[in-house]
């Protein structure tokens, strides 16, 4: 075997898969990071309790990132975790159970319930908008979005009638790249939540 394919098969160590998930602020995304993780390397399969397991709370965590998770979810994801503590066979198994309960008895984690993840880390739960209060219409966030999410016309100097900026929401992939480029501080992160209430008004 080459030097080179030797470094490619290097086994996961569990340290590496707890510090790739401790990168995240928001607690769901380090609980689902941990256990993609886990299941992507380390974990072996040999036992029951811990690899079923893992791949039922992967399928939970990831509906409670869409925004599609009840709390049978997160009750459901707490109890395996507490199986894999006392019937995984190996460390491996008992050190993911570990990290998930250590993470998921937060406010911020069952506050995805109710459509919110406080450090915007879930995209489903954000919507990006334009406060038309504080657009200039340089026109800047027009050239960055490469998904032509973004309405609007650069304003020209003396002319008039420019309607305001907006984002198509259906368009936007939430990259980021909008509030990056805007100078002004005239593009906002709204929780889905807020960005319904809007819509309703405006209805
Ligand atoms: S607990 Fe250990 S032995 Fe069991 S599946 Fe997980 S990694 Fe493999
Ligand atoms: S970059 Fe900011 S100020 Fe410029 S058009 Fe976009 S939202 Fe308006
Ligand atoms: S977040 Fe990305 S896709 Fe959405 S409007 Fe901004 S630049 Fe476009």
């Amino acid at each position: 075997m080459s030097e080179e394919n030797k470094k490619e098969t290097k086994p996961v160590k569990m340290e590496d898969v707890k510090a790739k998930a401790n990168e995240k602020k928001c607690p769901v995304q380090r609980v689902l990071c941990f256990v993609e993780e886990f299941l992507a390397a380390p974990m072996c399969g040999k036992c029951f309790p811990c690899s079923m397991g893992s791949y039922e709370a992967d399928i939970r965590l990831k509906k409670l990132i869409k925004g599609t998770a009840t709390e049978d979810d997160i009750n459901a994801v707490k109890e395996i975790a507490n199986v894999m503590l006392v019937a995984s066979l190996c460390k491996k198994g008992k050190d993911t159970a570990r990290y998930v309960l250590e993470n998921i008895d937060s406010k911020e984690f069952t506050e995805h319930l109710s459509g919110k993840c406080a450090s915007n880390e879930c995209i489903e739960y954000v919507n990006y908008l334009v406060l038309p209060e504080k657009c200039t219409m340089c026109g800047d966030c027009l050239e960055v979005c490469k998904d032509n999410a973004i309405i609007g016309e650069k304003k020209k100097t003396y002319l008039s009638g420019y309607e305001p900026f907006e984002i198509a929401q259906k368009r936007c992939t939430k990259c980021g790249e909008c509030i990056k480029v805007c100078k002004f501080d005239a593009i906002k992160l709204i929780t889905a939540k807020e960005m319904a209430e809007k819509e309703t008004i405006k209805a």
